[in-house]
């Protein structure tokens, strides 16, 4: 159910935006996905379309653009994409990565009328 709160919380963001800059329809909602954010965009496009049934953002399309993940290697410097979540650095297999992207999620921007 963590999606479910996501989405009411991407319709409330998209409602307040609608109160500051009073548009009439909302046509495209914009977010960021990232890999390691334990996201589904599936289910929040799913959720969505129930969830936004009555609001300002009913019927708008959810464009989702996923963020790879990525981390940088402490020991050798080295920054390298992550396969399968392995958070293993690719160039001397070093655990002791920190991420560098890969874990955010937000409204990214919102296509009005
Ligand atoms: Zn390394």
């Amino acid at each position: 159910m963590h999606e479910l709160a996501i989405t009411e919380g991407i319709i409330k963001i998209a409602e307040k935006e609608a109160q500051k800059h009073t548009f009439k329809k909302i046509n495209a909602i914009k977010i960021v996905v990232g890999e390691l954010s334990g996201i589904f965009p599936q289910l929040i496009q799913d959720y969505f379309d129930i969830a936004s049934k009555g609001t300002i953002a009913e019927g708008a399309e959810l464009i989702v653009r996923r963020v790879e993940a990525k981390i940088k290697c402490n020991d050798c410097g080295e920054e390298s994409n992550v396969e399968n979540h392995r958070l293993r650095c690719k160039n001397c297999s070093s655990l002791n990565v920190k991420i560098t992207s890969g874990k955010e999620f937000y409204v990214d921007s919102l296509e009005v009328d």
